[in-house]
């Protein structure tokens, strides 16, 4: 049978609806070197052991967070698009399970510009999928990527990005891209803060409705290793020092606050809180009993 190829979970947020919506996942086989890229083998393998995580065929979830209010469909980063087709680019199956088509999109906003968050913007003619949609980005990340010297020198990459998509992308949304301060709140019910280190505009935000909210960690953290060991830091931070910095600060600021979060890169469905144990910081995945729904 064919697999289905599509996920969507509804969190209800008073005058609105919060959805996390699976694009698939990517395999990286061997976590290291892109996690943890200069910690011995045996204390990596020890640790993921500690974690019940694989040493090997190691995979990581596309999540992305769609926002239903009133006129607006607000869709947060839009998947690998037909980048990656092996296991990726599901958004658009996920959208269409909860009801909404490509055209359905009012706003779309860019928490940073990897691929896997910017690639389902274009179709592979170059056409816009998203015929609609209006755009947003801070404006740190706006100027990384068009910037003619990206630096790239603080990061653990081997060989650096082009940056050809990101400058493709951006060209083709440019009349309609609205480009922001980190802290800015947008739509009434996201406040937006400065993340970087993953990248140097990447950003995590606070979704609020009432009394409730959400805190989007973005790509703070892309495995819940990086959790217990946040300074054993990601050869996909474009800051590897600064990347551990951020990662450390907010981590333990959700920690003190029992802040509920989602995250782009966790174990499906990504939603949790973020725990402590003697060693560190522990990833503790959000209770739920009804697979398509979730209380908070
Ligand atoms: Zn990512």
């Amino acid at each position: 049978m064919q697999p289905k190829n599509s996920a969507s979970i509804r969190i209800p947020m008073g005058d609105f609806d919060v959805y996390l919506l699976s694009d698939g996942y990517f395999g990286i086989g061997d976590p290291q070197p892109i996690l943890a890229p200069e910690i011995a083998k045996e204390n990596v393998h020890n640790a993921l052991k500690e974690l019940y995580l694989p040493a090997s065929d190691y995979e990581i979830p596309i999540t992305t967070l769609f926002i239903k209010k009133e006129s607006q469909n607000i869709l947060v980063d839009t998947g690998e698009g037909y980048h990656d087709p092996l296991n990726a680019g599901w958004l658009q199956n996920s959208l269409f399970e909860i009801g909404i088509s490509p055209e359905d999109i009012t706003d779309i906003l860019i928490t940073h510009a990897h691929r896997d968050h910017i690639g389902g913007i274009l179709l592979q003619d170059g056409k816009r999928r998203y015929p609609n949609a209006q755009y947003y980005i801070s404006a740190p990340e706006y100027n990384f990527w068009t910037s003619e010297e990206r630096d790239f020198s603080e990061s653990k990459l081997s060989s650096f990005p082009t940056g050809e998509i990101q400058i493709q992308t951006l060209e083709a949304i440019k009349n309609d891209l609205t480009i922001f301060e980190p802290g800015e709140v947008l739509f009434s019910c996201i406040r937006t803060e400065a993340a970087p280190g993953h990248t140097p505009g990447h950003i995590i935000f606070h979704v609020f409705s009432g009394d409730q909210s959400i805190t989007h960690l973005v790509d703070l953290v892309h495995s819940s290793l990086l959790v217990a060991y946040p300074e054993w830091g990601t050869q996909w931070d474009v800051n590897f020092e600064e990347g551990i910095a951020t990662r450390k600060r907010i981590l333990e600021r959700c920690y003190l606050n029992t802040t509920l979060v989602t995250t782009c890169h966790l174990p499906w469905p990504g939603i949790g809180y973020i725990g402590k144990t003697e060693q560190g910081w522990q990833w503790i995945p959000k209770a739920q009993s009804d697979p398509y729904s979730i209380r908070i």
